[in-house]
C-alpha cells in the first residue's frame, strides 16, 4: 500500500556544516529507515528542484540574498547563523526552501505531505540565525499565495525552541489580538498569549498567517517576537502537560481563524534526551503530540504540509525515530479515508 501522502525528499538536503550539533546527517538515516521499517517505499518520495530566486525574495531581503550568493556575509553574520558559510550551504537551503513549495502544493492536492527536511524557523527576512539560513515554511507560504492556491495559512511550530523568524515574517496583525491568559488550570508560571485574525475578507485577499508556536520558556531564542498564540511553557514540561496545552492553543486557534493550509513544524526536540532542549517529553509523547495535530486538521479536512525542524538527541537514532514516527502517525491518520470523522 503506498502512503496516502507524498514525502519529498533529495540527499541533497544534507547540510555540509562538518562537525556540529546539528546532525546533518538525519536526512539520510530519516529517508534510510523510513525505507529499511517499510513505513515508506521508494514509490512515495519525490524529489525537489531548488526554490527559484524570486520565491526567496519573496520573504528576504534582496540584500541578503545577494550576501547569501556572493558570500559577503560579515564574521557577525555568520556568528549568528551558527552554520560555517559556504556556497553548498546556501544551495542545500534553496533546495529545502524548493522541497517545502513542493510538499505545500501536495498538501493541497492531496491533503497532507512531508518534507522530509525544512522547517528553518529561526530565519529572519534580512538575517539567519540557529542553524537557519532561509525560512523554507514562509517561502512556501508565500508562493501558495502568490499562485492563487491560498490567502489562510497556520503554523504550528511543536520544536523546543521558539519560532521566532515565523513571527517576525507573519506579524499577528489586526484589531482582534488579545493578550490575556488562554484559560486553563495551573497556568500561573505559563505565558500565554492569544491574537486572533480579523475574519477573511472578500475583495483584496491579502495573505494571513495564524502562527502558533510551543516553546520552553528558558531556551533560545532570548527574544521572542510574539507569535498569534504564544505558549512559553516551563522546565521540564512533561508529556500530558504538553499535550494539554497543544490541543488548547490548536481548539482555541480554529475557533479564530480557518487555515486553508496547516504548516506543522514538527521539531523532535522537545524530546528529554534532547541535547539543546529542557522538555521532558517521550518518544511515545512526541507521536501522541504527531498525532493530535494531523487528528485535529484531518477531522476539519485542512491540508497539512510536515517539516522537521530540529533534533539534536545525544542518540542520533533517537531523532530519526520521532522524525520517522511523525510519518507513521500521518500513515496511520490519513490511511483512513473512509473513516468518517
Ligand atoms: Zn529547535
Amino acid at each position: 500500500m503506498p502512503l496516502p501522502f507524498k514525502l519529498v525528499y533529495s540527499d541533497d538536503y544534507y547540510l555540509p556544516i562538518g562537525a556540529h550539533v546539528f546532525p546533518a546527517q538525519k536526512y539520510r538515516l530519516i529517508h534510510k529507515r523510513l525505507l529499511e521499517s517499510g513505513i515508506a517505499a521508494r514509490p512515495d518520495f519525490i524529489t525537489p528542484k531548488p526554490a527559484q530566486d524570486e520565491d526567496i525574495l519573496r520573504v528576504h531581503t534582496r540584500e541578503y540574498v545577494q550576501k547569501l550568493k556572493m558570500g559577503t556575509l560579515s564574521v557577525q553574520e555568520e556568528m549568528q547563523m551558527e552554520v560555517p558559510y559556504s556556497p553548498e550551504l546556501v544551495k542545500a537551503f534553496w533546495l529545502a526552501a524548493g522541497g517545502s513549495i513542493l510538499a505545500a502544493e501536495w498538501a493541497l492536492r492531496e491533503g497532507a505531505a512531508c518534507n522530509v527536511g525544512g522547517g528553518f524557523h529561526h530565519a529572519f527576512p534580512d538575517h539567519g540565525e540557529g542553524f537557519c539560513v532561509i525560512h523554507d515554511v514562509a517561502v512556501a507560504i508565500k508562493r501558495m499565495h502568490q499562485d492563487g492556491k491560498l490567502t489562510r495559512a497556520m503554523t504550528v511550530d511543536c520544536d523546543v525552541h521558539d519560532g521566532n523568524g515565523t513571527a517576525a515574517i507573519f506579524p499577528p496583525q489586526g484589531k482582534t489580538r488579545i493578550g490575556q491568559p488562554l484559560p486553563s488550570a495551573g497556568a500561573s508560571q505559563r505565558d500565554i498569549h492569544a491574537a486572533q485574525e480579523a475574519p477573511h475578507k472578500n475583495g483584496s485577499d491579502p495573505l494571513e498567517v495564524f502562527t502558533i508556536s510551543l516553546h520552553q520558556a528558558h531556551n533560545y531564542p532570548a527574544y521572542k517576537p510574539p507569535s498569534s498564540i504564544d505558549v512559553n511553557l516551563p522546565d521540564g514540561t512533561n508529556d500530558d502537560e504538553y499535550l494539554g496545552w497543544l490541543d488548547q492553543s490548536l481548539s482555541s486557534a480554529l475557533r479564530h481563524f480557518e487555515p486553508e493550509l496547516l504548516c506543522y513544524i514538527a521539531g523532535a526536540d522537545p524530546y528529554k534526551e534532547d541535547q539543546l532542549g529542557g522538555l521532558a517529553l517521550t518518544i511515545e509523547g512526541l507521536k501522541k503530540r504527531d498525532e493530535l495535530v494531523l487528528k485535529v486538521a484531518r477531522a476539519r479536512n485542512i491540508p497539512v504540509m510536515i517539516t522537521y525542524a530540529g533534533g539534536y538527541a545525544r542518540r542520533v537514532e533517537d531523532t530519526v525515530t520521532i522524525h520517522c514516527n511523525t510519518i507513521l502517525a500521518a500513515k496511520e491518520i490519513f490511511a483512513r479515508t473512509s473513516e468518517v470523522q
